[in-house]
C-alpha cells in the first residue's frame, strides 16, 4: 500500500509548535515510505479564517522544509461535494433539522454540563411538516445526525491507532453531532471525513485533542462506505507550566520562534519527543 498523509490546518491563526508536530509526523511518515504528503486548508468557517493566515501557513511550512505534494486542497471550494454527502445521509434517514440556539441548548442541558455535553435532542422528534414551515420562513437551522440510528446501522466500529493497535470506537456519547452548521452548510466532522476519503489519505497524524472525534469519523466512514485511515494521535505540546499551547499564545507561534532566532532544526528537536515513534509506523 502506498502511504498518503496530510496536514490539515485551519487558517484561523499562525501555526504553533503543535502544528509543527502534526505536520512533521505526516511529512516524515510519507517521505520515509516513499508516499505522498498532502496539504489541506480547512477554511469552511469564513467568520474565523483569514487569507493572511493561509499564506502564513504555506510560508511557515516552506521555512520548516516541509514540501507537500500536488495542489493544496481548499475546503471552501468544495461545498457542492459536502452538500452531496448530506443528501446521501438525508436519503438514509439519518439527518434532522435543529433550530435550537446555543442559549436554548445550554438551558435544556442545565448549567453544570457546559459545552462538552451532548445535544439533548430537543428537535429530534420535530414534526417534519413543522420543520419545513419553520425553514420556509427563513429560521436558520443546523443538520444533526440521528446518532442512535446511525450507530445501529454501522454496527461494531474500530480503528487502528499507532502504538495501541486496533481500538473500539463508540460514537454514541457524542450524541446527535452537527453535520451542517447554521452559518456554514457543512461541519468539521463531515468535511474532514469526506476529504480524507477524496484525497485517499491512508494515515492521519494529528494532536490527541482530536482523538475523541475519531469515534465520530469512523462512524461516518462506515456509513458512507469510505475507507478507514490509520490514526496516529500525538501528545499535545505544552508550555513550561503544563498548559496546552493554543493559537492565542503568540509566543509559541513558529513565526515568533523564528524571529527569536530558532532554526527549523531546533523546531524539529522541540517536537521530536512527541512524534518520535510515529514516523516508523
Ligand atoms: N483542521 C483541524 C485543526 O486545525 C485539524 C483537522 C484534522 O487533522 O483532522 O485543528
Amino acid at each position: 500500500m502506498s502511504i498518503v498523509t496530510r496536514f490539515a490546518p485551519s487558517p484561523t491563526g499562525y501555526l504553533h509548535l503543535g502544528h509543527a508536530a502534526s505536520a512533521m509526523a505526516g511529512h516524515d511518515l510519507a517521505r520515509g515510505a516513499g508516499g505522498r504528503f498532502l496539504l489541506r486548508l480547512e477554511d469552511i468557517d469564513a467568520g474565523r479564517c483569514r487569507p493572511g493566515f493561509a499564506e502564513a501557513i504555506l510560508e511557515d511550512l516552506a521555512w520548516l522544509g516541509l514540501a507537500w505534494d500536488g495542489a493544496v486542497r481548499v475546503q471552501s471550494a468544495h461545498f457542492d461535494e459536502y452538500r452531496a454527502v448530506l443528501a446521501r445521509l438525508e436519503a438514509m434517514g439519518l439527518l434532522y433539522r435543529c433550530f435550537c440556539t446555543r442559549a436554548a441548548i445550554a438551558a435544556a442541558l442545565g448549567a453544570p454540563h457546559g459545552a462538552e455535553a451532548a445535544y439533548p435532542g430537543t428537535c429530534r422528534g420535530l414534526d417534519p411538516a413543522l420543520a419545513d414551515a419553520r425553514a420556509a420562513q427563513g429560521e436558520p437551522y443546523a443538520l444533526r445526525l440521528r446518532m442512535d440510528r446511525a450507530a445501529a446501522m454501522a454496527g461494531r466500529l474500530r480503528y487502528h491507532e499507532a502504538a495501541e493497535g486496533w481500538v473500539e470506537a463508540d460514537p454514541r456519547p457524542h450524541g446527535d453531532v452537527v453535520l451542517a452548521r447554521k452559518d456554514v452548510p457543512a461541519s468539521y466532522h463531515l468535511c474532514v471525513c469526506h476529504d480524507d476519503a477524496a484525497q485517499e489519505v491512508t494515515h492521519v497524524t494529528r494532536g490527541e485533542d482530536l482523538r475523541a472525534a475519531t469515534d465520530v469519523h469512523v462512524l461516518l466512514q462506515a456509513l458512507l462506505g469510505w475507507p478507514h485511515p490509520a490514526y496516529a494521535h500525538h501528545p499535545l505540546i505544552r508550555d513550561a507550566a503544563g498548559r496546552r499551547l493554543a493559537k492565542r499564545d503568540r509566543a509559541a507561534t513558529l513565526r515568533d520562534l523564528r524571529d527569536a532566532g530558532a532554526t527549523p532544526a531546533q523546531i524539529r528537536e522541540m517536537v521530536s519527543c512527541r512524534i518520535g515513534d510515529l514516523a516508523s509506523l
